[in-house]
């Protein structure tokens, strides 16, 4: 079988073994969350609860009134302690809601309802994916009630269901596929039909033939749904690289998948969407990778938003001694931390531990001019320019050289013979460009 791709991307060690192989196990209660009232792309929510107030797992705690932004919901049920900054994994410290738990009260269920594709309206489905706070589960965590509401002047033909999920070490994509398959179906189905798409394609890399031959089983007669295997290579599972592969069309500068017909949901979302339209239950847990050597017992596991990491982290048997470094996400596109007092968010699509022999000492030392970075960027830039740029501090030259199409997946910093930090020369460059615009009005 000839295996869809894109041109160019890396072929990095995966090391997913030492995740993949056990079920989803469920982390146990946490006696405190802290919940941040911004943990997608958009306006942060406002606290609807003060210090003090009891709450039940799943009351919605905080909101905005903006069309790009996402609700938040406590996870447990207990006693607000306190709405203050807190450490973020993303952002560092935003003002977050802390709840401790109260182990008096049995925690809430949802039943499983059931979904009438036939009845449905787009515009329910639209109101209790926000309702619930559905944002992108893969990482970027853009609200998903937004996506699923494309303007009337660009109509959708496609939606892929993303199952690559091509950055080293996460599996948690994966168990989602192996252990909730008719969900996922479910809720591309209900995507479908919500944004009036003829066709739907899940695309699954070739490193999870487990998963590629169950939904091949369970969308035998599904006229309009494609599986689609897609060869094993980074970023495979981005975006634009996907509707490449899989659709051969190439999504413009500064655009949007929505700009060729297509909009693309991680598998992981497509079950909480269900879980939102069929059993009105909100984003409150996600499904966890914590693994690297440095971790006991690597697994998935379903964790509580605002668990805290030391949490996380100890339900997979602790740290081993030779740990040295803990990632929110994979090695490629995965944020560093300081500590383990982070909760998860929504965006937290893994937990990964390294040991010194994992993780990269050598230093920085001049470019050599070898090109290594320009063959393999997947968008076809030129990441030296970016790095001359920054650190001449030439901001705006850097538009000129497209940086704002650069989707920082880390194939430049990581062929590199030189060690250079490419990505944070991007990153240092995208916001200082953001604060010139906005200056300038
Ligand atoms: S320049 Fe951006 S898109 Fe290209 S390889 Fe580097 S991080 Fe990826
Ligand atoms: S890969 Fe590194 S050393 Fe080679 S051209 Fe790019 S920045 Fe320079």
């Amino acid at each position: 079988m000839r295996l869809k791709s894109f041109k160019q991307g890396i072929h990095p060690g995966y090391y997913k073994g030492l995740s993949e192989n056990g079920p989803i196990k469920k982390c146990p209660s946490p006696k405190k969350v802290i919940i941040p009232l911004s943990q997608h792309t958009g306006a942060p929510c406002k606290p609807l609860v003060e210090r003090k107030d009891k709450v039940e797992r799943g009351q919605k705690i905080g909101e905005a009134d903006a069309f790009i932004t996402s609700p938040v919901h406590s996870s447990i049920t207990g006693t607000v302690k306190s709405i203050d900054k807190q450490p973020h994994p993303v952002s560092g410290s935003f003002d977050a809601v802390i709840i401790e738990r109260d182990e008096s009260i049995e925690e809430k269920e949802w039943e499983k309802g059931v979904i009438d594709l036939e009845k449905i309206s787009a515009d329910e489905v639209r109101k209790k994916v926000r309702e619930a706070g559905i944002v992108g589960l893969g990482g970027a965590a853009f609200p998903a009630s937004v996506k699923i509401s494309p303007p009337k002047e660009k109509p959708i033909d496609t939606i892929i269901l993303n199952g690559c999920e091509c950055e080293p070490y996460l599996t948690a994509d994966h168990r989602i596929m192996l252990e909730y398959t008719d969900d996922c179906i479910l809720g591309l189905k209900v995507i479908m039909k919500t944004v009036g798409a003829k066709k739907g394609i899940v695309g699954i890399e070739a490193n999870k033939m487990d998963a590629f031959k169950l939904f091949l089983e369970k969308t035998k007669d599904e006229g309009n749904i494609d599986v689609e295997l897609l060869e094993v290579k980074y970023p495979e599972g981005a975006e634009k690289m996907l509707i490449k592969a899989l659709l051969s069309r190439e999504v413009p500068a500064g655009g949007l998948p929505m700009d060729v017909g297509v909009v693309v949901h991680n598998v992981g979302t497509a079950v909480s969407i269900v879980e939102a339209v069929r059993d009105n239950k909100p984003l409150i847990e996600r499904v966890v990778t914590v693994t690297g050597k440095g971790v006991n017992n690597p697994g998935n596991f379903m964790v509580a938003i605002g668990t805290p990491f030391s949490d996380v982290i100890e339900a997979a048997g602790g740290l081993k001694d030779n740990a040295v470094k803990v990632i929110m996400g994979g090695p490629l596109m995965g944020i560093a931390q300081s500590g383990l007092d982070v909760p998860v968010v929504k965006g937290t699509s893994g937990i990964l531990v390294l040991t010194a022999d994992e993780t990269d000492i050598e230093e920085e030392v001049n470019c050599i001019r070898c090109a290594r970075c320009v063959d393999h960027c997947p968008m076809y830039l030129i990441p030296t320019e970016f790095v001359k740029f920054a650190r001449g501090e030439a901001w705006e030259r850097m538009d000129s050289v497209n940086i704002m199409d650069c989707i920082e997946c880390g194939s430049c910093a990581f062929v590199c013979p030189s060690k250079i930090p490419i990505v944070q020369y991007i990153k240092l460059g995208k916001l200082a460009l953001r604060n010139l615009k906005s200056k300038k009005g």
